[in-house]
């Protein structure tokens, strides 16, 4: 178990040119986008990441996280407790034209006057781990199966809600 906490903003290029290994928590609660995308968070990310210089010379982050998120149900909307994982390859680039440099197995992200910044890091990826959509088991939903037949159910499934794809590809494209 984690006990410290990651710090949020590192130079990654150091980082890597030594090899280093940065591990801590990382506040769910500080992350707009993700909130925008799920609803409002409690708790940490637990965040493990490998800085590293492969066999091409490409500057790299080997991570690994983990979260307890609490999703909406998308028959009831209320809330339910889920586990989150994802382990991430992201290659370290300087411009969005090196960006298409690399190869399919890593994902950009931009280092900007040799600062990155952890948090918003983390939180991307949450945002690409999170699954597309949960319900609670029938027995433990508000919203029971008969109600949804019947059309009084809380959500129509030909409104579907905005997908977390649809917030990343937004974000993306603001740099
Ligand atoms: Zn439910």
């Amino acid at each position: 178990m984690l006990t410290s906490r990651l710090p949020s903003r590192v130079e990654p290029y150091k980082l890597a040119a030594h090899g280093e290994h940065l591990e801590g928590l990382v506040s769910l609660a500080d992350m707009p986008r993700l909130a925008e995308a799920v609803g409002e968070q409690h708790g940490d990310a637990q965040v493990w990441l490998h800085f590293t210089i492969d066999a091409q010379g490409r500057r790299g982050i080997e991570g690994h996280l983990e979260a307890e998120l609490q999703l909406p149900c998308r028959r009831c909307l209320s809330p339910m407790a889920r586990e989150v994982e994802s382990d991430f390859l992201l290659g370290l680039v300087t411009s969005d034209a090196l960006a298409a440099d690399l190869p399919s197995t890593h994902e950009p992200v931009l280092v900007e006057n040799e600062q990155l910044n952890l948090l918003a890091v983390v939180e991307d990826e949450l945002i690409l781990s999170l699954p597309q959509v949960v319900y609670h088991d029938e027995a433990d939903c508000q919203v029971s199966r008969d109600q949804l037949s019947s059309g009084a159910g809380a959500v129509g499934s030909d409104t579907p809600s905005k997908s977390p794809f649809d917030v990343l590809k937004h974000l993306k494209g603001k740099h």
